[in-house]
């Protein structure tokens, strides 16, 4: 990786940060780690979890009434009341958006996110990297996928059409897209800056030369929760990491600057 870090400041999104209030989100995945331990506590089966958030988190006002039931013994009760008051520091922003969200834009469901939601995915991805980490890292063909809201802005990107999609050309070493890639290329992965690559069709490609596939994604929270399952629905082993907020023109109308956390995306590929 290039000696010069991009520069680490808390970014605030419009419905979440994973700084919270602090300069740092080492704590974000301290606690996301300590929560997966305790729920794998209520059941060591990871898939079933997985299963049973995925299924669970579409209804809203079911998370909403079992938030407020204090009494333990149903699952989805014990999951949410443990999980919210270490995770709602990271989701403040979140009824604020709701309250000022047009009815019509409530169709899409990313934008729609509750604050129970936004905890059950951040559970879900925890859970998700634990189950396929090491099927991930031994697959014979590796991909990451990265958003494009992640460049530097302040430059013109000079980001290239090679393979699959875009790939970096290393042009800033204020750029989080520049270190990421550069990461991921030392672990074996394949870096793109997702733009109009066909993925279904590559891992079908991959499949049928009898080439294991596994993909790493890089998104917001809601984005990167819904790629994580049609990965899981199509058996492709998948991983990633959360953008530290939601800062791109889908949520303001134009792009600001974003970051990831480079130190938890090397640990991530470490097993
Ligand atoms: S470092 Fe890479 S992603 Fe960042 S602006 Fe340059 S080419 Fe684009």
């Amino acid at each position: 990786m290039s000696s010069v870090i991009p520069e680490y400041y808390p970014v605030n999104g419009k419905t979440y940060s994973l700084f919270g209030k602090s300069d740092s989100t080492s704590g974000y995945y301290e606690t996301i780690g300590m929560l997966a331990d305790k729920i794998l506590d209520l059941n060591p089966d990871p898939r079933y979890l997985i299963d049973y958030i995925t299924k669970f988190s579409s209804k809203r006002k079911i998370l909403t009434r079992s938030l407020e039931i204090k009494q333990s013994g149903n699952l989805l009760t014990d999951i949410l009341n443990l999980i919210h008051p270490h995770l709602k520091k990271y989701t403040e922003n979140t009824e604020e958006h709701l309250k000022t969200l047009p009815l019509s834009k409530f169709l899409d469901k990313r934008l729609a996110t509750s604050r129970e939601q936004y905890h059950l995915y951040m559970l879900e991805i925890e859970l998700t990297n634990r189950l396929f980490v090491s099927e991930f890292i031994k697959a014979d063909k590796k991909i990451a996928l990265m958003p494009y809201c992640l460049q530097d802005f302040t430059i013109k990107c000079k980001s290239e059409k090679n393979g699959f999609d875009y790939q970096c050309r290393h042009c800033s070493a204020k750029c989080f897209q520049n270190h990421a890639s550069t990461i991921l290329k030392t672990h074996g992965i394949e870096p793109y800056i997702w733009m109009e690559g066909n993925m279904k069709q590559l891992a079908k490609y991959t499949i049928k030369e009898r080439r294991s596939f596994g993909i790493l994604g890089i998104a917001c929270i809601p984005e990167l929760t819904w790629g994580m399952r049609d990965c899981r629905k199509n058996n492709i082993p998948v991983v990633g990491i959360p953008l530290n907020a939601n800062r791109c023109v889908r949520w303001f109308g134009e792009f600001f600057p974003n970051s990831i956390d480079l130190t938890e995306l090397e640990r991530l590929l470490i097993l």
